[in-house]
């Protein structure tokens, strides 16, 4: 078997699902550039810890399904729930949700007040920390490596792989993986000046009492939510600012979003107080966990999936670069169909004759 080593930058959960993809393939040794990793303290420049997340497309919920079961790979990093999708207008059917599990449309007289439309079904959301931490640990025990480090041109990776980077000689690399997120926009030798943020504030609560998710979608498509998790933290939200780099929470947003999640999710208050009387605001104050705000890598003109060759001068060869970054709001739900056509890119590159000598 010919060991290939290839390098994926970085800790997101794009990064992490094409890594660990890459490794159990076989044939690979694949080792992760990272500035960031899972269990480090959540920062701007690392969206995927800030991520809800529950909303899957059918290839990844079949797979997160069957790691969410009872005794499944990854059940702690999984809540299964009943959701319900309330709409501001009328929505014209079907449904793209009518294929979730145990999907009905709500009749008008059930709706809540104010919405239009909705429906009904079964999913799971996920723990974004904890399921990176899953990744990443699952991808060192099939074998993979990791090394910590910012890169500031993709030559350095090229040239001298991550023991360059991290002090020591050159190493070889037959390939490299970009899953830089926001970071493509300001990454030498890629710079993508098609990406941009589009920022979400969160907060986070403890409300162990609540087992449902419940979204509000509004006319301009803003979504109020409540994503409840395993541990018995909620997670509720939100806001799409395009163009935002704001890194650090806004008080006004955090009270917006907490007025909005009440009047959508009353349960969100202790129980004893809502035996006693109206929920007000003020008494999911005491809950929270955390603020938090994420930014959400877009592209202009979509995801960013392809091969770019790149000359590496001093080896006198070109070295296959795989883009995957560009995800915006669902990196998530694409996460495990964009590994797999990044390694099918990969080995399509690999056959490619123009990797030998120039
Ligand atoms: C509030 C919120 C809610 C969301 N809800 C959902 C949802 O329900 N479903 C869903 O699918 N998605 C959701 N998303 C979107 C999802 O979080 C993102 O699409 C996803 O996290 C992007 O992952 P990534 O791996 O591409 O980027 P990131 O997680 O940002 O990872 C990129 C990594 O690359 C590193 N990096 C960048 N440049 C360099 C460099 N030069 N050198 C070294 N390291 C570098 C960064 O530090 C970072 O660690 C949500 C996002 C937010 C903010």
């Amino acid at each position: 078997m010919i060991i290939l080593i290839s390098f994926v930058l970085n800790t997101g959960v794009v990064g992490l699902t094409t890594a660990l993809k890459l490794q159990e393939q076989g044939g690979y040794r694949v080792t992760i550039i990272a500035e960031t990793l899972p269990s480090d303290p959540k920062n701007i420049r690392y969206t995927s810890p800030w991520a809800g997340a529950h909303h899957l497309d059918m290839d990844t919920f079949k797979v997160m399904w069957d790691l969410s079961a009872p005794g499944g790979g990854a059940e702690g990093c999984f809540l299964r729930l009943n959701q319900t999708e309330y709409y501001r207008e009328e929505y014209t059917q079907p449904d793209p949700l009518e294929v979730m599990p145990d999907a009905k449309y709500i009749s008008k007289d059930a709706l809540i007040p104010g919405a239009a439309y909705g429906i009904t079904f079964t999913t799971l959301t996920i723990d974004t920390p904890k399921y990176l931490n899953y990744l990443l640990s699952r991808f060192l025990a099939s074998g993979g490596s990791i090394t910590r480090g910012i890169v500031q041109h993709i030559n350095q990776v090229i040239e001298g792989g991550a023991t360059a980077l991290s002090g020591g000689g050159p190493s070889h690399v037959d390939a490299v993986v970009v899953c830089t997120g926001l970071g493509a926009r300001m990454l030498g030798g890629v710079e993508d000046k098609a990406m941009y943020p589009i920022r979400g504030q969160t907060v986070l609560l403890k409300a162990p009492w609540v087992k449902y998710g419940r979204t509000m979608v509004e006319r301009d498509g803003l979504r109020t939510y409540t994503i409840p998790r395993r541990c018995g933290d909620v997670i509720v939200g939100g806001t799409i600012d395009k163009d935002d780099w704001y890194p650090t929470p806004r008080p006004e947003i955090t009270k917006d979003i907490l007025n909005r999640v009440l009047t959508l999710c009353p349960e969100l208050a202790p129980p004893e107080i809502r035996a006693a009387r109206e929920p007000k605001v003020e008494d999911l104050l005491p809950l929270i966990l955390e603020e938090g705000c994420g930014l959400r890598p877009a592209r202009a003109g979509g995801v960013r999936i392809e091969v770019e060759w790149f000359e590496d001068v001093r080896g006198k060869r070109e070295v296959p670069v795989v883009h995957n970054y560009g995800h915006g709001g669902f990196g998530y739900q694409s996460s495990i169909g964009s590994a797999a056509v990044a390694l099918d890119l990969l080995e399509a590159a690999f056959k490619e004759e123009r990797q030998v000598l120039l």
